[in-house]
Parts: structure tokens; C-alpha cells; sequence
């Protein structure tokens, strides 16, 4: 099985990832955790690459080439071969990040960044992605962010910056509507245990069939 967790800064996916690991070890399940970008040798130099040095670094369309390129290798060296093993693959963000952060977030446009995505690896895709949900503001605030809520966000950077995270959010949600039942949105406004619980009750649905 393949699951993956999407979802804008602040919204505790690496923390929820570990505890549904615990959730299916417990259950005996082989399980492994891996994240995007990165999650094999040759897709971390490429993780690198994108997210040192200067943010400008690469224009829109490189960044989203380049997420592709780590993100097929990702596929073929480690994601498919753990599944092929019976392994249950938790991943922090898959493709659907690139639709929000390249395709909404920097303007790509979704069916520019579906079109990469058919070319690098096809129909793949998670068996079930968990959409924690959050309002922009909690997310940021969580991520340690300058500012706690839009009306301080007075100067012109952190407009942009908010700007960008409703376009997120808003990319999230279509890509949820598009596929209503790979993509299950989780409230992840909420202490650690109440978020972990609703993500249970999501498996156990899931489980079931
Ligand atoms: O929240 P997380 O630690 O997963 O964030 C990693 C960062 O990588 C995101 O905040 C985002 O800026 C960037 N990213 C991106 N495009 C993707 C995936 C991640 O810009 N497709």
C-alpha cells in the first residue's frame, strides 16, 4: 500500500507519518517512511540541489523538471521495489505537491504539471493521500513563521507569502475534488492525539475496503 501525506507548512505531516508507522507496526505490518523531495540516494543530491543556495536559484519550470526527475527515481528505486516487497510506503508529499507548489503556487498551471507527471512515471500514483488540512494562518504560525495572523502580514513580502499559500490550499482542495477518493482530507487543526485519532479512523475505513 502506498499512502502519501500532503499539506502546506505547519500542518504536522512528519509527525503524524511517524505515528501511523507505529499504527501499522503494531498491526505487524513491514512498513518504511520516506519523504519528497529525496527518499533515494540519487533524489536526495537532486533535493540538494533544489532547496540550497538562493531561492531564485532555478526558474519555475527547472524546479518542477527537476522535482520530476528526483521524484521517477524515487519511484523506480525505492518506492516500487518496497511495495513489490508486501511493504506498506508512508511518503511525505508525492506528485500531488508538485500540482499544488509548482502547478498553483508558482503558476504552472495544474495540467502543465499532470502532463510531467504522465511523462516521468505515468498512472502511478498513492493508493490513498492523506490532505491535512489547515487554516493558512495556525499552518504558519506552527512553522514558526514571522507573523501569526493575516493582519499583521502588512508589508509586501508577506502579502506575496500569503498570497501563496491561499494558492496552495486552493490547489489542494481542486486536486482533492478531482479525486475524492484517493484523497482524504484530515483536519489537522488540533492537538498531536485528536489529529492521530481522525487519521486512524481514516485507515481503519480504508482497511476495510
Ligand atoms: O513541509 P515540508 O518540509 O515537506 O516542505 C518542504 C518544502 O519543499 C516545502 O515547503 C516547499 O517549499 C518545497 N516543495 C516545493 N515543491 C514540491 C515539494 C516541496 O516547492 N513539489
Amino acid at each position: 500500500i502506498f499512502i502519501s501525506f500532503e499539506g502546506g507548512e505547519g500542518s504536522g505531516k512528519s509527525t503524524q507519518i511517524r505515528l501511523l508507522e507505529q499504527w501499522f507496526r503494531h498491526r505487524g505490518r513491514d512498513v518504511i517512511v520516506t519523504r519528497e523531495p529525496g527518499g533515494s540516494p540519487g533524489a536526495e543530491e537532486i533535493r540538494a540541489l533544489l532547496l540550497t543556495g538562493d531561492p531564485g536559484r532555478w526558474d519555475a519550470v527547472t524546479e518542477a523538471l527537476l522535482m520530476f526527475a528526483s521524484r521517477r527515481d524515487h519511484v523506480e528505486r525505492t518506492i516500487r521495489p518496497a511495495l513489490a516487497q508486501g511493504q506498506v510506503v508512508l511518503c511525505d508529499r508525492f506528485a500531488d505537491s508538485s500540482v499544488a507548489y509548482q502547478g498553483y503556487g508558482h503558476g504552472l498551471g495544474p495540467d502543465f504539471i499532470r502532463q510531467l507527471w504522465k511523462l516521468a512515471i505515468g498512472d502511478f500514483k498513492p493508493d490513498l493521500t492523506l490532505m491535512m488540512d489547515l487554516p493558512i494562518e495556525t499552518g504558519l504560525a506552527r512553522a514558526g513563521a514571522r507573523f501569526a495572523n493575516v493582519s499583521a502580514a502588512e508589508d509586501r513580502f508577506e502579502k506575496m507569502e500569503l498570497a501563496f499559500h491561499r494558492r496552495l490550499q486552493q490547489g489542494f482542495r481542486e486536486i482533492t475534488a478531482m479525486e475524492p477518493k484517493r484523497c482524504r482530507v484530515i483536519d489537522a487543526d488540533g492537538d498531536v492525539e485528536t489529529v492521530s485519532s481522525r487519521i486512524n479512523t481514516v485507515m481503519e475505513e480504508f482497511l476495510a475496503g
